[in-house]
């Protein structure tokens, strides 16, 4: 699991320690076993509700011109439920995404 690698070392050593808050939310903190760093792992994929795979299906399908409805539509009939919007947040957030 890359996605709690430590930021200033890179260390995937890293233990949980509580949360942190601000005003609108609260966010898991982890501690880097290596430098002893806190941070908030990367959210990009992780405590999403959907996996990497089916937002990469997602954002292909949006990429290859379906629109957002038609991708919806598309997720829908495998079972996966995504807002149109959703998609569409998807394929700005991630760009790199092959
Ligand atoms: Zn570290």
């Amino acid at each position: 699991m890359d996605k709690t690698k430590c930021p200033r070392c890179g260390s995937t050593e890293s233990v949980w320690r509580g949360f942190r808050y601000n005003e609108k939310s609260k966010k898991h903190v982890r501690m880097c076993k290596s430098c002893g760093r806190k941070f908030t792992p990367d959210p990009v994929f992780w405590r999403m509700r959907f996996s990497p795979e089916e937002i990469r299906e997602a954002v292909g399908l949006y990429r290859r011109g379906f629109s957002s409805s038609e991708v919806q539509i598309n997720l829908a009939r495998k079972g996966i439920r995504v807002s149109r919007w959703t998609v569409i947040l998807w394929s700005r957030k991630f760009i790199d995404l092959k």
